[in-house]
């Protein structure tokens, strides 16, 4: 046979799955942050903001695992207990990490801005909605009614722990995408605010797009944030659209209300035949 003829699909997006922290909820990505600090500090180590922040989107045990091998941690434990952290520490600040995340996830529940004008819009193009996240069930069995609370209710949710593996690997935004009904993965587009986010999108096949001023990238809560100098925000905002690009993002925006136009773009590109 001289030619073969590949199959292209050519229709609209039909689903967007959306990171929960940092993209959809919890302006900066502040609750998980604020919890790591807290469990290692119960440990007798002090760990910095960025160290907490540095691992995430990842599944929450496989996160401390993370943060306990940078090698400042690494020795900071060794000066406090003798030994580097071993899997039993990680197993038992994992456990301690679960209720305190529960705790307090219901007080960092509030739609970051724009949300709700983009899960209508995107509604209003027949497209459905799902959501994936580092956090485990327990975690979100609160976040969840609370979102909702405020009006913003995925299709269908998926936590770490329904899947074999957290991000970097697609099997929650394929699970989403299952329980959605939806197929092909082309005609999927997975946002959220961090390099495991993107990775979870173009993993499970689908066009994948950051967030970079309302997660965990800027790290600021929406208060800091609006009283941030321009000065402050610039570098930290350049380096932050660098990052998530770099990683693969076909797109990447401010927050969840510039996705709109994004939207046409990929459908633009899809209906000339592209894939992600
Ligand atoms: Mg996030």
């Amino acid at each position: 046979m001289e030619f073969a003829f590949q199959r292209t699909y050519r229709g609209p997006l039909k689903a967007a799955i959306l990171d929960w922290a940092g993209t959809t909820v919890d302006f900066g990505c502040v609750a998980p942050a604020v919890v790591f600090v807290q469990v290692f500090e119960k440990h007798g180590i002090n760990i910095t903001m960025e160290q907490a922040r540095e691992p995430m989107g990842a599944e929450k045990r496989k996160h401390i695992q993370e943060i306990a091998q940078m090698d400042a941690v690494q020795e900071a434990w060794k000066n406090a207990h003798g030994t580097t952290p071993t899997e039993s520490d990680i197993d038992q600040m994992y456990a301690e990490f679960i209720p305190m995340q529960v705790a307090c996830i219901g007080e960092y529940a509030d739609l970051i801005p724009g949300t709700l004008d983009t899960i209508e819009h995107m509604r209003t193009r027949g497209m459905r909605i799902g959501g994936t996240t580092g956090y485990s069930s327990e975690m979100t069995d609160v976040l969840g009614p609370e979102a909702a609370d405020r009006g913003y209710e995925p299709d269908v949710s998926v936590a770490a722990n329904h899947v074999p593996a957290g991000r970097p690997a697609p099997w929650m935004a394929i699970k989403a995408a299952m329980d959605l009904g939806i197929y092909p993965m082309e005609a999927c587009v997975k946002i959220g605010d961090t390099v495991p986010d993107i990775a979870e999108g173009l993993n499970a096949g689908m066009w994948s797009v950051g967030v970079v001023m309302t997660g965990n990238e800027i790290g600021m809560s929406e208060s800091e944030f609006a009283a941030a100098k321009p000065k402050l925000l610039e570098p930290k905002r350049d380096r932050a659209y660098t990052k998530l690009a770099q990683s693969g993002a076909h797109y990447v925006v401010d927050g969840i209300a510039d996705i709109p136009p994004i939207l046409d773009l990929i459908d633009a590109r899809l209906a000339r035949g592209e894939r992600p």
